[in-house]
C-alpha cells in the first residue's frame, strides 16, 4: 500500500471551504455525556491548521451505529458543545446533514468559521458509499480533508466517495498514523518485534501472516496463546480454546521456523477456577492447567522473558493485551509488557482498540511513540491491507 500522502501541508487552502471527515466516534455514558474526548483532540491539530490557512471548515463524522435515520443518542449535538469549547469558536450545527439546512449553512460559511454536519450514518446509504451522496458531500465544499484513521479501512460515502469529487488530502493525524506505521513495516529499526494477543487466534490471522514476513519475533499471549498449547498437546483446563486453528497453530511456527523469526510462547499462566474479577489467582506452568482452571493472564516467567525480548528491540508493535486485564487479579501480565514497552528505546506502536485502552488505563501511553486511532484499521495496516479511505487520497 502506498501510505504517502499529499497532506494539508501541500495545497494552499486560504479562501477555501474545506470538507473535512474526522473521528468524533466518542464514548457517552447514559446520561449522553462524553467520557473520553480524545478522539475529538486528537485531530484539532488538523482542524487549527485548516482555519490557520485562512479556510471555512465542515466538519463530518459517525458516532455509533444507528440503523434507522435519526436517534438522539448518536447525536453530534455532544461533540458540537465540546468541539467548541476546545477550539475557542462557535460551532454551527447542519442537522439534514446534505439537506437544505446544510447547503445553506455552508454556502454562507466564512473563513475561519466552523460547521459541523450531523451524524453521516444518519444517512442510509452512507456506509454502502452511495454516490449521491458522496455528491452532495462535495457539493458543499471544495477540498477533501480525511482525519478519520479509524474509519479508513471503511469504504463510505465521507471516506471513499467524495474523494471522487473533491481533490483529497490526508489529516495531520492520518499523516502521522501512517508515518509512523508505514516506517515500523517498511523500515524499520531492528530487531522488529510483534506482540498479539487478545481472545481470538482466528480474529488476528491476517496480521500473524502479514507479520511473519517482516518481523523478527512474534510474542504471543492472552486467551490466543492456549490454542497453540493446546495444538501442541498441552493441558489448558477451561482456558479459551480454538479447535479449527490447530493446524493454523502448527503450520505457523513451522513456517516461522523456516523463516528464522522467533516466536515466542508463554512459558506459565496465572488462572482462575472461574470468569470473574473476584477468582482466585494461582500461577501453573504452561501445558499444566488442571481440567477446572482457565488461563486468564501470562504468569510472571513469562512475563520477564516478554519484558527482555521488548528491552532489546528496535521497533515494537502491540496488538491484543496479555490478559484479562480488565480484572485487576489478571493485569499483571498485560501492565508488565505496557511497562517494559513504556521503558524502551524502541520505536513504540499501539494497535487494536482493547491495547490502547489498557495502556490508557495503566498511564503509559504518553510514553509510546504512537497510540493508534484505529482499532480495526491499524489491524488492517498490519495485515498489509490497502486500506481504501487511504488509497482515496492524493498520492504524494
Ligand atoms: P484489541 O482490541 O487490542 O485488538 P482484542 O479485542 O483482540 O484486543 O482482545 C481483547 C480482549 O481479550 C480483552 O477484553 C481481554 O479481556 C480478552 N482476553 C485476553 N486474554 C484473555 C484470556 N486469557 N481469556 C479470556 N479473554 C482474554
Ligand atoms: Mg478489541
Amino acid at each position: 500500500m502506498n501510505y504517502k500522502k499529499k497532506t494539508i501541508r501541500d495545497v494552499d487552502l486560504k479562501g477555501k471551504k474545506v470538507l473535512m471527515r474526522c473521528d468524533f466516534n466518542v464514548p457517552t455514558n447514559d446520561e449522553g455525556v462524553i467520557t473520553d474526548d480524545s478522539r475529538i483532540r486528537k485531530t484539532l491539530p488538523t482542524i487549527q491548521a485548516v482555519l490557520d490557512q485562512g479556510a471555512a471548515v465542515i466538519l463530518c463524522s459517525h458516532k455509533g451505529r444507528p440503523k434507522n435515520g435519526y436517534e438522539e443518542k448518536f447525536s453530534l449535538k455532544v461533540v458540537q458543545a465540546r468541539l467548541q469549547e476546545l477550539l475557542g469558536v462557535p460551532v454551527d450545527l447542519a442537522s439534514d446533514i446534505i439537506g437544505p439546512e446544510a447547503q445553506e449553512k455552508a454556502k454562507a460559511l466564512q473563513p475561519g468559521q466552523v460547521l459541523l454536519l450531523e451524524n453521516v450514518r444518519f444517512l442510509k446509504g452512507e456506509t454502502k458509499n452511495d454516490m449521491d451522496i458522496a455528491r452532495a458531500y462535495a457539493d458543499l465544499a471544495e477540498v477533501f480533508v480525511n482525519d478519520a484513521f479509524g474509519s479508513c479501512h471503511r469504504a463510505h460515502s465521507s471516506t471513499v466517495g467524495v474523494a471522487s469529487y473533491l481533490p483529497a488530502y490526508s489529516g495531520l493525524l492520518v499523516k502521522k498514523e501512517l508515518d509512523v506505521m508505514g516506517k515500523a513495516l517498511s523500515d524499520p529499526n531492528r530487531p522488529l518485534v510483534l506482540i498479539m494477543g487478545g481472545s481470538k487466534v482466528s480474529d488476528k490471522i491476517g496480521v500473524i501472516d502479514h507479520m511473519l514476513t517482516l518481523a523478527d519475533d512474534i510474542i504471543i499471549g492472552g486467551g490466543m496463546s492456549y490454542t497453540f498449547t493446546a495444538a501442541k498437546g498441552g493441558k489448558i483446563g477451561t482456558s479459551l480454546c480454538e479447535n479449527e486453528s490447530f493446524e493454523y497453530c502448527r503450520e505457523l511456527l513451522k513456517k516461522a521456523e523456516e523463516k528464522g523469526v522467533r516466536i515466542h510462547l508463554p512459558v506459565d499462566a496465572v488462572c482462575g477456577d472461574h470468569f470473574a474479577a473476584d477468582a482466585e489467582p494461582v500461577v501453573y506452568a504452561d501445558g499444566e492447567i488442571p481440567d477446572n482452571m482457565m488461563g486468564m493472564d501470562i504468569g510472571p516467567k513469562t512475563a520477564e522473558a516478554y519484558a527482555e525480548v521488548i528491552r532489546n528491540a528496535g521497533t515494537v508493535i502491540w496488538n491484543g493485551p496479555m490478559g484479562v486485564f480488565e480484572f485487576p487479579a489478571f493485569a499483571e501480565g498485560t501492565k508488565a509488557v505496557a511497562k517494559a514497552m513504556a521503558e524502551s528505546e524502541a520505536v513504540t506502536i499501539i494497535g487494536g482498540g482493547d491495547s490502547a485502552a489498557a495502556v490508557e488505563q495503566f498511564g503509559y501511553a504518553d510514553k509510546m511513540t504512537h497510540v493508534s486511532t484505529g482499532g480495526g484499521a491499524s489491524l488492517e495496516f498490519f495485515a498489509g491491507e490497502e486500506l481504501p479511505g487511504v488509497a482515496a487520497l492524493l498520492d504524494a
